[in-house]
C-alpha cells in the first residue's frame, strides 16, 4: 500500500542517518590511516556534512522539546470542542468522525495508518485537517509539500471560502513548504483541506520551539476557527441531502 511504502522509505532513511553517525567517522579514519591521501580533497566536505547532520540529530534529541501549544494542541482542542458541540446536536445528513491521528512530524504515520485501515469506510469522506490554528487569520493551505507539491481539494476550498465569508472575515490561501496530513489525504485520492491561521504581521516563531506555550494562543482566533468549522460542516451537510 502506498502509505506503507512511504513509511518504509522513511524508516530506511532514518536507519541510514543513524548508521552514518557511526560509519562515516570510521570510514574517514580508515582512509587517513591507510594513507589514501589522493582522495582526501573530499574529506573536509564529508566532515562538514557529517558534522551538521550529527548536530541536528543530537540537538533534536538532547534539547528541550516544544510544549506544542499551537503545534498542535490547539487542533486537539478544536477536535474536542467539536465533539462537545456535535454530541448533542448532530448534523442531519452527515456523520462526523473525529480523529487525532498524531505522528505528523515524523512522517504522518497516524493518518497513513488510519487510511490503510479504513480506506473503504472513508472513501466518500471529506477531511478537514487543522494545523497551527492558534494565532492569526483564517487560511486554507492550497498547496503543500517539500519537493513535490500536492493541491488541496478545490471543492472543499470553495466551501471553506463561502463558510469563512459568513464569519465576516475573508479567507486567505497559502502554500506550505512542508507536508502534513492534507498532503497524504489528497495524494491518496481522498478529498481534504488543511485549515490554518496565518499569523501575518505577528511573530511566527511560536512553533517547533520551547516558546510554543499556551499563553501564545489567541482566544478570538480559536473562536473564529470554531465558527468557521461549524459553517463548513453545515454547508457540507446541506449539500449531502
Ligand atoms: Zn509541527
Amino acid at each position: 500500500m502506498q502509505s506503507r511504502f512511504f513509511s518504509s522509505i522513511f524508516t530506511v532513511f532514518s536507519i541510514l542517518g543513524y548508521t552514518s553517525l557511526v560509519a562515516v567517522p570510521i570510514y574517514l579514519a580508515g582512509r587517513v590511516l591507510s594513507l589514501w591521501g589522493n582522495y582526501l580533497p573530499f574529506t573536509p566536505v564529508i566532515v562538514i556534512i557529517q558534522g551538521i547532520l550529527s548536530a541536528l540529530i543530537l540537538q533534536a534529541d538532547f534539547t528541550r522539546y516544544s510544549p506544542g501549544a499551537n503545534d498542535n494542541a490547539a487542533a486537539v482542542g478544536m477536535v474536542l470542542a467539536c465533539a462537545r458541540y456535535y454530541k448533542n446536536q448532530p448534523l442531519k445528513n452527515t456523520e462526523i468522525i473525529l480523529l487525532a491521528s498524531g505522528c505528523e512530524e515524523v512522517g504522518c504515520y497516524g493518518i497513513r495508518r488510519y487510511l490503510d485501515q479504513y480506506r473503504a469506510e472513508v472513501k466518500e469522506a471529506r477531511f478537514i485537517d487543522y494545523e497551527l490554528i492558534g494565532r492569526g487569520l483564517p487560511t486554507v493551505t492550497v498547496r503543500e509539500g517539500l519537493l513535490f507539491k500536492q493541491k488541496c481539494d478545490e471543492e472543499l476550498a470553495e466551501i471553506a471560502n463561502d463558510a469563512c465569508r459568513q464569519t465576516g472575515i475573508p479567507m486567505r490561501r497559502n502554500e506550505s513548504q512542508v507536508y502534513g496530513e492534507g498532503y497524504v489525504i489528497n495524494k491518496q485520492g481522498f478529498a481534504g483541506i488543511t485549515l490554518t491561521a496565518d499569523p501575518e504581521g505577528k511573530p511566527d516563531v511560536y512553533w517547533h520551539t520551547p516558546r510554543d506555550t499556551m499563553d501564545k494562543l489567541d482566544k478570538a482566533t480559536l473562536e473564529m476557527m470554531f465558527n468557521w468549522t461549524k459553517n463548513i460542516l453545515e454547508e457540507i451537510d446541506r449539500g449531502a441531502v
